[in-house]
């Protein structure tokens, strides 16, 4: 009996995966969604665009990226064996492109003239001004004010790129509040922008459209793992914000005999605004369009999250991670401050490979990983590279010697 792929068969046509994802959104915004679901299932069909996207991954983004093995980690450890998939050696040092590249080209053949978004870290941010500048597009992107300080030289890229930045200046002044301010100027002009969402979440055909970029990934992963190893590694782990690079590793190995790890942030304690590990400690729940597992207060509210990479500070999670953690398939990791800085030096001292903070969650849960399975492989998504936090990190952790 022939098995349909998981890719294949989830969502639904609803944007369902088991109870999880959907679409919540107000009646304004009906049409301009339908519009985009519909275009997108005309695209994803389409050789033209498929072949348009292939050419720059290739000549503009520089993939396929490689896999490489942490000889001197993993040694240093002495245990399992861990390796990296360079998405930090995309175009503009993150797995982002690999999503608002095929977002705007998306825009572009809706006929759109501009791209709005929200952004963390910045690197959303970015990556699609980057997409906008290619497409000849414009761009505004919405930060939270502590962000803008926190990510300063992503915010100078993003002008320099010739977006506009719009500050979020209420609550928390952190990713949270920059989906709203994001929202509430896309509702104004759903027709003439496109509201490019930066990770696998949001209402349907988000987390499913989100989830088939970033899908190349996974795929190219397996083909090099084998290549290199002649098999398939026994984990794959990735941190996860919204989880993209983590949904998009996974894809390459859903189907297969693998263990998947998303690791959540664990910040400073386990309570309600020290951490971002919304799979951990959320319950169900609907947030900015979609319904998943997510952090909430008293009064149903997102609660407030942290975690020193700011990338990851998001109260709720992509609905396909809600469900395969509810069938079991995908496990969670977990990494707090500490130990993400620790493995930020480490994979700089011994590796010579400056991850972002966000990605150094995903390495350090690795070194735990290496330690307690010393026969076994773990493959981590390297999401992205750590310039963007060396001022932060150096100014607060002292550069350990070696
Ligand atoms: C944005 C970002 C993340 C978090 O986003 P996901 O959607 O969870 O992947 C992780 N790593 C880097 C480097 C990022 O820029």
């Amino acid at each position: 009996m022939n098995q349909k792929p998981y890719l294949e068969t989830m969502p639904d046509e609803n944007g369902y995966f088991g109870k999880f994802g959907g679409s919540f959104i107000p009646p304004q915004l009906e049409e301009p969604f339908k519009d985009i679901r519909e275009a997108y299932k005309k695209l994803s069909q389409s050789d033209e665009y498929i072949k348009e996207l292939r050419y720059i991954r290739k000549h503009f983004q520089g993939r396929p990226t490689p896999i490489y093995h942490c000889k001197n980690l993993s040694k240093l450890i002495g245990g399992g064996q861990i390796y990296l998939k360079r998405e930090d050696l995309n175009h503009m040092g993150a797995h982002k492109l690999n999503h608002t590249m095929a977002e705007a080209l998306l825009a572009k053949s809706l006929g759109k003239k501009k791209l709005i978004a929200e952004t963390g870290a910045g690197q959303h941010g970015v990556a699609l001004a980057t997409a906008a500048a290619y497409f000849g597009l414009e761009c505004e992107i919405h930060m939270g004010e502590v962000d803008i300080e926190k990510e300063y030289p992503n915010v100078v890229r993003m002008k320099i790129l010739g977006a506009k930045v719009v500050p979020a200046t209420h609550g928390l002044k952190t990713l949270k509040e920059a989906v709203d301010s994001a929202f509430e100027a896309y509702v104004k002009d759903p027709q003439s922008q496109l509201f490019c969402i930066g990770s696998v979440v949001g209402p349907h055909p988000f987390p499913k459209m989100i989830r088939d970029f970033q899908s190349i990934v996974g795929l190219e992963s397996k083909e090099q793992f084998k290549e290199l190893t002649g098999k398939l590694p026994d984990t794959v782990a990735a941190c996860v914000g919204g989880g993209s690079n983590a949904i998009g590793i996974f894809s390459g190995f859903i189907d297969d005999d693998v263990e998947l790890y998303g690791v959540e942030p664990m910040g400073k304690g386990d309570k309600i605004g020290e951490h971002s590990a919304s799979l951990t400690y959320g319950k169900e729940g609907v947030m900015h369009g979609f319904n998943s597992i997510m952090l909430s207060d008293e009064n149903g509210e997102p609660a407030a999250v942290y975690s020193i990479a700011s990338g990851i500070d998001y109260p709720s999670v992509g609905p396909e991670h809600a469900y395969l953690n509810s069938i079991g398939r995908t496990n969670i990791g977990h990494c707090n401050d500490e130990e993400a800085i620790d493995a930020f030096y480490k994979l700089s001292q011994y590796e010579g490979i400056i991850p972002a903070l966000e990605s150094a969650h995903a390495v350090a849960f690795a070194m735990k990983y290496a330690v307690q399975n010393p026969d076994k492989s773990i493959l981590v998504n390297l999401s992205g590279r750590g310039d963007k936090d060396i001022d932060f990190v150096v100014d607060n952790y002292p550069i350990p010697t070696k």
